[in-house]
């Protein structure tokens, strides 16, 4: 076998295979280790040298469903804890197969309708579930990051504006740096789309009042303040990774818009709070700000990769990111091309997994899984509070819970020790994987619950796994 061609009348049996294959694979995810042994090895078998005569679709197709399947990690069942990590919902699952099987360019109107309208209703869907206003731009991106740099990018274009200046024209040349403030609950992603932005990494002035990294309220006004009025852009975090808590978001809209800041929410979890019936409060305000960032791959449940960018001025999204060429159709306010409202230009239909899910599950769908994750993460909250060898670290607002492994009678001084070589055990087990962090200059735990599968009987095996484990390597000590 060389030539695809001669593959064509394999098709329809290569996609019943993956089908059989996938089905078998998502059965058992429920149950079983989310790492096993044969991670590695499995995967190790996959790396050959590229093949000069290729060995058909059908040997491809075995190897890759038996060691595939044996080196991909469970991330898409119910107990992978680990960072923020959603599963594919079977409406988005079905949607995204079906999108790879279509392959739109969901570059522009012309390259596709389908992907272009879906990605418009889409759009529209979720300003609706996120309670946003319904003329801010939108755009679908790869990720928070992605996400993240759409809305700084959009801020760099009006900060340059402000100034009198068309950066996305011209470059930052005779500009001074540009004032960036935060709390200490930055996340690491939107550093790295100020580095992509040109800003900079180290722009990020971050006014924290204490050892959690919350925002001081006071240092920020005065920051602002000092800046007499000259542009700024303002981060504000709607869910930071150790324990989920968020900025006042409310406050600081109103105090940076009176002072002539931008201000971007990197919501890329927390913005779900706002589809919440318990954690709503927390994300109140978000409405006022200037460009607000989510994650489809996390909490939405649709395949990686997905991710939503909104901002309040389209036109400064098409400023940065519009695309022009003799052979390229402009976009109109009807059939807008969003190749112009972010970095890509060909790109996945991404908007169909969305919509799917969207379409399938509805508001009610979306707001009882949210609460669902919430009410899960309090139970844990509470089973850590309740046991007298482990401590909560801090109050669990939304899906994350902080906590740490502490035997009554263990030095103080080995904790840390302890709790890094627990977060390897816990990952080598994998009956439940998590991993630590650093919260308040301690080594602690961060497990996040946004998988649409997880139940109480999958996060009950936090503490309990983790007080096994931890209970053999404090006596061995
Ligand atoms: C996960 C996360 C990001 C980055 O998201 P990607 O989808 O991995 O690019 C950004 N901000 C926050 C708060 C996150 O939790």
């Amino acid at each position: 076998m060389s030539d695809p061609l001669g593959d064509r009348a394999r098709l329809g049996p290569l996609l019943r295979q993956v089908a059989e294959a996938a089905e078998r694979y998502l059965a058992a995810i429920d149950s079983e280790p989310v790492h096993s042994g044969r991670v590695e090895g499995a995967a190790a078998a996959l790396q050959e040298p590229l093949p000069e005569v290729g060995l058909g679709s059908a040997a491809m197709l075995e190897k890759l469903i038996t060691d595939g399947a044996d080196a991909a990690t469970r991330s898409a069942g119910p107990r992978f804890f680990h960072f923020v990590t959603g599963g594919s919902t079977p409406a988005a699952l079905a949607a995204d197969w079906f999108a790879s099987a279509l392959d739109q360019n969901a570059f522009s109107w012309v390259s596709s309708p389908l992907g272009s309208r879906l990605e418009k209703v889409t759009v529209g869907w979720l300003k609706d579930l996120f309670e946003l206003p319904p003329d801010w731009g939108g755009v679908l991106t790869t990720g928070a990051t992605t996400a993240n740099f759409v809305g700084l990018a959009s801020a760099r274009r009006w900060w340059g504006l402000e100034h009198g200046m068309d950066i996305d024209s011209d470059g930052f040349a005779g500009l001074p740096p540009i004032p960036v403030l935060t709390s200490g609950y930055l996340h690491g992603s939107a550093v790295k789309a100020l580095a992509m932005a040109g800003i900079g990494r180290a722009s990020a002035r971050r006014l924290v009042a204490d050892s959690v990294g919350r925002l001081d309220m006071d240092a920020f006004r005065s920051a602002l303040d000092e800046l007499k009025g000259a542009p700024a852009i303002v981060i504000a975090n709607a869910g930071e990774v150790n324990a989920g808590d968020f900025d006042p978001i409310e406050e600081m809209v109103e105090v940076a818009h009176r002072r002539n800041a931008w201000v971007h929410v990197d919501g890329a979890f927390g913005l779900f709070a706002r589809v919440s019936t318990l954690a709503r409060h927390l994300a109140v305000g978000v409405e006022g700000a200037d460009s607000v960032i989510a994650d489809g791959h996390k909490w939405l449940n649709v395949p990686y990769d997905c991710g939503f960018a909104f901002v309040r001025d389209p036109a400064l999204m098409t400023g940065a990111f519009s695309i022009t060429g003799p052979y390229l159709p402009l976009g109109t306010d009807e059939r807008p091309s969003f190749g112009d409202f972010g970095p890509e230009a060909s790109r996945r239909a991404r908007a169909l997994a969305v919509w799917a899910t969207l379409h399938a599950y509805g508001r009610e769908g979306y707001r009882e899984m949210v609460d669902r994750h919430i009410s899960l993460a309090r139970r844990v909250a509470m089973q850590v509070t309740a046991a007298p060898d482990f401590e909560l670290l801090a109050p669990a607002p939304l899906n994350v819970v902080c906590f740490r492994y502490r035997p009554p009678g263990y030095p103080e001084d080995g904790l840390d020790d302890l709790n890094r070589r627990l977060g390897a055990v816990i990952l080598e087990d994998g009956r439940v994987f998590f991993g630590t962090t650093f919260y308040q200059d301690v080594v602690a735990f961060r497990p996040a619950i946004a998988n649409w599968r997880s139940t109480e009987s999958d996060v009950d095996l936090i503490v309990s796994v983790a007080r096994e484990l931890g209970e053999s390597l404090a006596a061995s000590r």
